[in-house]
């Protein structure tokens, strides 16, 4: 057991130490990658689950290195908040959304919103949050239109300065939405604290909602106090039609995942609206 034990720790520092090799890399290629146009936009439709009607679109940052190919966002968004790159790519993101969104307005799709994530290093930047408020005007949209998700974490919550600037978000009409709901830290008492519209259903749930009787009931109890709180609930992860049926049970929650589309580049979400439309 105790040679085991040494093992594992061997593998464990190599896995480190390999790790740590990667983020030097990643940082190393990052600042070449903001000003080569390395980084675009992918979008995917988030649906009522009832009416299949396409109500928004998450917009996702992927990373195309010439000789690396992609690297996941997993690997590059911690990255770039460690060493404040996320500030340049989060503003690239999320003018190339609100450019792409006025597009497919003018096109006809005028009920659709954008859906961008927001890290914290985001909410506590002044300009950036100036930047938004100025957004619906630049772009001759409305404040609705824009999504901004959160992820829920202890230090969103303790931190009064970013419940204030998420309330002055709110305050604006902008939509804002707890991301990776139930995965980590989760209390309703916040929750009604910082005013958001809508809750991301972490995508762990729905993979087990089939095969976990626990998580099905726990998914419930999450629903049934969205619904009370008069909360809009986004399930993501969702894969398969087994996902779709469950959740078409509740009024109300809209469903984002594979088994609608990954996430796309801008021209095929373009084509998959006009497929998917009345
Ligand atoms: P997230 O915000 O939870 O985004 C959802 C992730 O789930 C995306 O991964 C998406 O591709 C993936 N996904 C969607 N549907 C399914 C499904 O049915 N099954 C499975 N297995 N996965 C699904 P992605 O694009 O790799 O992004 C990973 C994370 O990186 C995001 O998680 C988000 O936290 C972060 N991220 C991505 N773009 C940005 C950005 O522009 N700014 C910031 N701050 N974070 C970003
Ligand atoms: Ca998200
Ligand atoms: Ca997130
Ligand atoms: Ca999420």
């Amino acid at each position: 057991a105790k040679k085991k034990g040494k093992n594992r720790y061997l593998f464990y520092s190599d896995e480190l130490e390999q790790r740590r090799i990667r983020n030097a890399w990643i940082e190393q290629h990052l600042y070449a990658a903001i000003s080569n146009g390395e980084i675009s936009v992918h979008y995917q439709p988030i649906v009522d689950l009832r009416t299949k009607e396409i109500s928004g679109l998450e917009a996702l940052a992927r990373w195309k290195h010439p000789k690396s190919g992609f690297i996941p966002p997993s690997e590059f968004i911690q990255v770039a908040e460690n060493n404040g790159l996320i500030i340049p790519i989060g503003s690239q993101v999320m003018e190339t959304a609100a450019q792409d969104l006025k597009q497919l307005h003018e096109k006809g799709f005028q009920h659709l919103y954008i859906s961008i994530n927001l890290s914290l290093k985001q909410l506590k930047h002044s300009d950036f949050i100036k930047r938004i408020i100025s957004l619906p005007e630049i772009y001759g949209l409305k404040p609705e239109h824009f999504q901004f998700e959160i992820t829920e974490t202890v230090a969103l919550f303790e931190d009064s300065d970013l419940i204030r600037t998420i309330k002055k978000l709110k305050e604006q009409q902008f939509r804002i939405a707890i991301d990776d709901f139930g995965k980590g830290f989760s209390s309703i008492g916040y929750l009604k604290q910082i005013t958001v519209d809508t809750i991301k259903i972490d995508k762990s749930y729905v993979f087990d909602l089939c095969k976990d009787k626990e998580i099905a009931k726990l998914t419930n109890a999450i629903i049934a106090m969205a619904n009370f709180l008069q909360l809009k609930i986004i399930a993501e992860g969702v894969e398969l039609s087994e996902h779709v049926n469950f959740l078409n049970k509740y009024q109300n929650v809209l469903g984002q995942g594979y088994y609608f589309s990954r996430p796309i580049p801008f021209d095929q979400i373009t084509t998959y609206l006009q497929k998917h439309s009345k």
